[in-house]
């Protein structure tokens, strides 16, 4: 077992060795610009992008020229937002997302504010949760977009993706879904979603970083976007600049992994993850877990341990355990999460919030080394606490 052992999968995730291999070549003999139309360079590379485009394509029931290559969700979502707001938002000015979305819709649709959209926050009750009734109700006929992610990143609560489709399909409003979190993890058939527009990155399901893609459904409606990275119109257009090859075939090879065994690995996992909640739940008292748990991500596991601050506790073990928390500590003072604030938390779990993410490489040996030593760190802080009443763990 290698120390420090990872448990920090939704931050980011290592390649997985089949990807490597499939890279490999474009980096040195396969070199080629996919845009250069006149030589075997070229068209070897373009060929290894339009395989990736396909496997990218495959795993959510989308076509190939509806996927659009970008550096990652970030870039994906800003460009859904903006790109949508570009072309319609003379006649539409309204959008809805919700407040526990990552930072890059968050941000897109504050700056929108800055420009006069009008954007709809909704909120979420204690497990994440958002309110079908309540977003129904936010609908209008100058909604642009709902954008709402499919699971969120820190407590792993999956979003009714399906039925929200169904209320923006029947209004003829766009619907942008954040899948960073569920690509090559969760099933995802845009079809049967009603999805218009999808951000994802490769680097959260074992592809290479800085590598990404939006779908951008070209039928029933046909979605238009306007580009925000002017050039020599790679990608139809939609996103100018060289493509890096090498990512895109990494990209895409862990696609395919990932819709070979997704089923079989999302249960791996999830077992791993009750097997380290039931450990901590068993071993320690004043324990709470975050999120939603009937419907959460299989590799999620967001836990508090009263009296415990996240941060401390994390930094006594982080040569053994490599985790994240709630919260991040800036200049003495603790900033704690959007999303942790937006479930109405008791102040003494938000701080104590960690967030584990498991993954394909971990193993059950790497649970049990983590739960060890996170229970002893808890037993001997807990101790030092004058706040901690217990004494029976
Ligand atoms: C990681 C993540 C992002 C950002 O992805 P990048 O690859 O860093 O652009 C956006 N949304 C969610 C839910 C994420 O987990």
């Amino acid at each position: 077992m290698k120390l420090p052992v990872y448990f920090d999968y939704h931050s980011t995730t290592p390649v997985d060795p089949r990807v490597l291999e499939t890279m490999l070549p474009f980096f040195t003999e396969a070199f080629g610009n996919a845009a250069s139309a006149l030589h075997p360079f070229g068209w070897h590379a373009a060929k290894a992008v339009e395989t990736s485009r396909r496997q990218i394509a495959a795993m959510i029931g989308a076509q190939e020229k509806e996927i659009f290559f970008t550096s990652g969700t970030t870039e994906s979502a800003n460009l859904a937002i903006n790109g949508a707001k570009d072309i319609y938002g003379e006649e539409k000015d309204h959008i809805i997302t919700q407040i526990t979305e990552h930072k890059a819709v968050l941000n897109s649709c504050r700056a929108l504010e800055e420009k006069g959209m009008r954007v709809t926050y909704l909120k979420v009750d204690e497990r994440g949760r958002i309110s079908l009734k309540e977003l129904e109700e936010a609908l209008t006929d100058k909604t642009l977009m709902v954008s709402i992610m499919h699971a969120n990143n820190e407590i792993g609560t999956v979003h009714p993706i399906e039925q929200i489709g169904r209320l923006t399909r029947a209004k003829g409003i766009l619907f942008h879904v954040d899948a960073a979190q569920t690509a090559g993890k969760l099933p995802l058939n845009v079809e049967k979603m009603n999805i218009d527009l999808l951000s994802f990155s490769a680097h959260k399901m074992y592809g290479p970083k800085g590598i990404g893609a939006i779908y951008i459904r070209s039928q029933n409606p046909r979605v238009r976007i306007n580009p925000q990275i002017l050039g020599g119109g790679h990608e139809e257009g939609i996103r100018s600049g060289t493509l890096n090859v090498p990512a895109i075939v990494g990209f895409g090879k862990a696609c395919d992994i990932a819709v070979q065994e997704m089923k079989s690995e999302g249960e791996r996992i999830r077992g791993l993850r009750d097997r380290m909640q039931a450990a901590f739940c068993s071993r320690l008292d004043h324990v709470y877990v975050q999120g939603d748990p009937e419907r959460r991500l299989p590799n999620n596991l967001s836990v508090s341990f009263a009296y415990v601050e996240a941060e401390p506790l994390l930094m006594t073990i982080n040569s053994e355990v490599a985790v994240s928390s709630g919260s991040a500590c800036t200049s003495g003072k603790t900033q704690i999460s959007h999303v942790l604030r937006a479930l109405g938390l008791k102040p003494e779990l938000l701080t104590a919030a960690i967030r584990f993410g498991l993954g394909r490489f971990n193993t059950e040996e790497e649970v049990d080394y983590a739960v060890e030593k996170i229970v002893a760190a808890v037993q001997k802080l807990r101790c030092l606490s004058p706040f901690y009443p217990g004494k029976s763990s």
